[in-house]
């Protein structure tokens, strides 16, 4: 089994196993969103950077032909970057690096944004894009990073130590497209317990694993989960966020009931031709 720090995050939330076999079996695509096109165009624009099809991102266009003011912003930031990049003192070294490792028995994978120093200091390093850097709820909370989900520093920190024997540290660099876009950095820096909470996490999802499999990959209806789901149109789990959980039922049921009145109809055309009959003395 191998494990990418995007698979381990979710699978430590709420989720249909069912969907989660389809995905992990390439049956599934996750949908790319919009605000995912965002990000691969910001990092295009600054490493020439193409998304996982090999394509170069494409925004799309207002239909007036004109950019969004999302674009602009996004673009405007970009330009802003590399003086970022002078004024705390962050040099690249490479680029959109892909790597497999095995960590504690497990095989992992991922890909580094990129690697270099920051202040002097060996660095993996996440570019990011969200809307506000100084969000502070949901999963993306930039502005108060001891609430996020982490995993992705202390697995990659991890990685490129035994891969390179360097001692890397991990750094976000935050880059929103607000009306007054701002930057953020953070600085994770590897402790004595980085090694413990990767381990942790790849024994939690494989565990999760085992079981599913034993179990035969269950479905559990989650509206979030379900509203994109490949399965449902056919799945009987199937539920949405005002709770309708029959939406195939129902489909089945209009079915059936228009079978059954396909059924009435021709037993009354049999009832009418056989009193036509029986009126006018037909026999065969
Ligand atoms: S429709 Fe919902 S419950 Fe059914 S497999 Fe998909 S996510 Fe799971």
């Amino acid at each position: 089994m191998k494990f990418n720090q995007s698979f381990i995050k979710r699978i430590s939330k709420n989720y249909c196993p069912k969907k989660v076999k389809a995905e992990l079996e390439g049956k599934h695509k996750r949908k790319t969103s919009e605000v995912m096109v965002k990000g691969q165009y910001f990092e295009y624009l600054l490493f020439k950077t193409k998304n996982r099809e090999g394509q170069i991102p494409v925004m799309p266009l207002l239909k007036n032909g004109k950019k969004s003011t999302d674009q602009i912003r996004i673009e405007a930031q970009a330009k802003k970057f590399f003086e970022v990049c002078d004024k705390h003192q962050i040099k690249f070294f490479g680029t959109d690096r892909t790597f497999h490792t095995e960590l504690f028995g497990y095989e992992t994978f991922g890909t580094w944004d990129g690697y270099g120093l920051y202040k002097r200091s060996p660095v993996v390093i996440d570019i990011k894009l969200p809307g506000n850097v100084s969000n502070t709820f949901g999963d993306f909370c930039w502005g108060d990073i001891s609430s996020m989900d982490t995993l992705q520093a202390d697995k990659y920190m991890l990685a490129g130590r035994k891969m390179d024997g360097v001692p890397y540290d991990f750094l976000y660099m935050v880059f929103d497209y607000k009306k007054n876009p701002e930057y953020v950095l953070h600085h994770i820096k590897y402790d004595e317990n980085t090694a413990l909470r990767v381990q942790e996490r790849l024994e939690d999802a494989n565990a999760k694993i085992i079981a599913h499999e034993a179990e035969g990959w269950p479905e559990i209806g989650i509206p979030d989960e379900c509203k994109d789901c490949c399965f449902s149109d056919t799945c009987s789990s199937f539920v949405t966020k005002k709770g309708n959980k029959n939406k195939w039922k129902q489909a089945e049921q209009k079915k059936i009931v228009k079978e059954e009145d396909s059924i009435q109809a021709q037993k009354e055309i049999e009832r009418l031709l056989s009193g036509i009959f029986d009126e006018e003395n037909f026999t065969f």
